[in-house]
């Protein structure tokens, strides 16, 4: 069912809750290091400021467990948003209570005003109904436009839907299903899904998902040795999760039973120690039944596998990919990730990128403007990619 965007609703005049993912990056000193999220946010904010409503934005950040934690404040984030909207940006040091009924009444049309943390009470994850009405706090719509956190049913994304007359998506969440949901329910052939980090498990229903669809899903990054410790190789000291080995068989022997293309790299960059300054080899270890040496680990994929996986996607018309390749913080382990990023900015396919370590990546190495979409959510695109329903939409006004 298709539900009700921003601009399917009058808000002039109308105090507007709305649910943002303002979970950006702070360094050590609390400075944001990666505005992303924040500028994700701008065009719902002045769409609803234009027309006229009195707008209450809230955000979690971070993992405070609910107790107030002044690392996890989101004052820093209202200064922000107040210098990319060069206008100020109230700031409430609390999210429910006095203070902040008090700030968002005296809101006027076209005024804005943010609080804090809503992780900062316990009851925020619970999606407690008396913590969901207090930060309703009368408001007369909500607009949920937080999709890094729409795979959360928690008071202020799920909860707070029934304490209001009206209910939304704002653009970045339309945006965000409209790339990784309707323009991927029947993609355009060939469909390449490309998967790289450390866990199997957090992809396995994202695989399992795209088993039926994709035409080749290329696998990368530390999740790789799961495959290969599945299929007997050695991997020395390479980064593996136990419980994923299992895991990675059953996913080889479906792929094998389906006929479905799945591509583990032909070779390794194998490094001595995880450090900038290891000694490295490009080896090809599962040619010969051998494997990554004793005492070595796989920090980034190797030359034949950046070869081969180049070429599947250029020939690719749609592409969805999360997880770097190898240790891509590191430049001694990026070039597998580089490659991979010139290979899906280089392609004429639909390309999104799913949240995550790959969005890092792509912007690292400057290629962010020549994907199609980049998600904003890490967790959540991996849900919708899988078909499921996110929460914080389903509960969503139906147009
Ligand atoms: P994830 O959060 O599961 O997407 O994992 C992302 C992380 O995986 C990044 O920080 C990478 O540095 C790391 N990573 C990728 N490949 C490897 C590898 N071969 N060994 C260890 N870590 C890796």
């Amino acid at each position: 069912m298709a539900k009700k965007t921003i601009r399917d609703i009058e808000v002039a005049g109308r105090k507007v809750l709305m649910r943002c993912d303002f979970n950006v990056p702070l360094d050590s000193c609390g400075d944001i290091t990666d505005d992303t999220r924040i500028l994700g946010a701008i065009p719902s904010i002045r769409h609803l400021s234009e027309h006229g409503a009195r707008l209450i934005l809230c955000s979690h950040l971070g993992r405070p467990a609910g107790e107030v934690k002044p690392e996890f404040s989101l004052r820093p984030v209202a200064l922000r948003l107040g210098e990319l909207l060069e206008r100020e940006v109230s700031f409430v040091e609390s999210c429910v209570g006095e203070e902040a009924i008090s700030a968002s009444a005296g809101l006027q049309d076209g005024e804005l005003l943010l609080l804090e943390n809503v992780r900062f009470h316990q009851e925020e994850t619970d999606n407690d109904p008396g913590f969901a009405s207090r930060l309703a706090n009368n408001a007369e719509v909500f607009v949920n436009d937080a999709f890094g956190t729409a795979h959360r049913a928690h008071a202020s994304t799920v909860g707070v839907g029934s304490h209001v007359n009206e209910s939304a998506m704002g653009l970045l969440m339309e945006r965000e299903l409209k790339y990784l949901s309707e323009e991927l329910r029947a993609p355009q052939r060939p469909f390449v899904i490309i998967l790289g980090g450390k866990k199997v498990s957090d992809k396995i229903g994202v695989i399992n998902a795209l088993f039926d669809k994709a035409d080749t899903i290329l696998i990368g990054g530390a999740m790789q040795y799961a495959f290969r410790k599945a299929q007997g190789y050695s991997i020395g000291e390479s980064y593996v999760v136990e419980e994923d080995i299992a895991i990675a068989g059953q996913l080889l022997d479906k792929a094998r039973q389906q006929g479905v293309n799945l591509l583990l790299p032909a070779d390794s960059l194998e490094a001595d120690s995880f450090s900038a300054d290891a000694a490295t080899s490009n080896i090809t270890p599962y040619a010969d039944g051998g494997g990554i040496r004793d005492g070595w680990e796989g920090l980034d994929i190797g030359e034949k596998a950046i070869e081969e996986f180049c070429d599947v996607i250029s020939n690719a018309k749609s592409i969805v990919w999360n997880g770097p390749m190898g240790v891509f913080e590191i430049d001694a382990f990026s070039r597998g990730t580089k490659a991979i990023a010139q290979a899906v900015a280089d392609s004429d396919a639909l390309s999104v990128i799913g949240g995550g370590d790959s969005v890092t990546a792509v912007k690292k190495f400057g290629l962010s403007q020549r994907v199609t979409f980049i998600s904003t959510g890490g967790g959540a695109s991996l849900e919708l990619l899988e078909g499921k329903d996110l929460p914080g939409v389903v509960g969503l006004d139906d147009i």
